[in-house]
């Protein structure tokens, strides 16, 4: 069995593999603003409590494991949607049984995030990542999910479709590939570096830091 790595480790290597080997190989963290806020959406999400609404059940702080992705984390929300034919056929609205409560629900992760929607696949990868532990802890299929953008106040539906789950099954077993070789990458300077929460650690302009500091020492 893989070891466990976290969900929210996805984003960082998509975003930048030196970002994943410096906050998840060597341990490094360094809190900016952009950090500061998502913690504290976070933390606004993570009550722990369940609540129902008629016919959506509201989950909160769900905790998450995927034995076949080595994963886990713990979703912000997981909203389950009563099933109006329990009996339907279409396996995409099997559905999952609550304990205490009469019927098929469909879950429906969402994920909570500071500022806007991104082009790039970073958070939705981290959605899809939800997904696929919740279809295997679970035993169903969840072909929908959303991200709620903290900055527009704005939830934007995410389909997880074929390429999405393909994309986030091969960063996984990249991630996996990463920390068992134990080497943090040097850095990619781009526009990205410039919101990086470890631009100061990193040096992205300095290249490899070994060679910077043998440069700086040599004098
Ligand atoms: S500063 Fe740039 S190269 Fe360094 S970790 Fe951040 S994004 Fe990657």
């Amino acid at each position: 069995m893989p070891d466990l790595l976290p969900i929210s480790a996805l984003q960082h290597l998509a975003y930048c593999p030196r970002q994943f080997g410096l906050i998840h190989i060597e341990q490094s963290w360094a809190e900016n603003l952009f950090t500061a806020e998502g913690r504290v959406l976070h933390e606004r999400v993570d009550t722990g409590r369940s609540d129902s609404r008629g016919d959506v059940h509201i989950a909160r702080s769900l905790r998450l494991v995927s034995q076949a992705l080595g994963l886990s984390g713990i979703a912000d929300v997981v909203e389950f949607y009563r099933l109006k034919d329990p009996t339907t056929e279409d396996p995409n609205e099997k559905g999952v049984t609550l304990p205490g409560r009469r019927g098929r629900w469909q879950p429906f992760p969402v994920e909570y995030k500071r500022g806007r929607s991104k082009r790039e696949d970073w958070d939705r990868i981290q959605l899809c990542a939800q997904a696929l532990c919740l279809e295997e802890m679970l035993d169903t299929s969840i072909p929908e999910g959303a991200l709620f953008y903290g900055k527009a106040r704005r939830r934007e539906p995410v389909s997880i479709d074929g390429g999405l789950r393909t994309e986030t099954r091969a960063l996984a077993e990249r991630m996996h590939t990463m920390w068992a070789g134990n080497r943090t990458p040097s850095p990619e300077p781009g526009p990205k570096c410039k919101n990086c929460s470890l631009n100061e650690i990193c040096l992205p302009k300095h290249g490899n830091v070994g060679a910077y500091l043998r440069e700086m020492l040599d004098g």
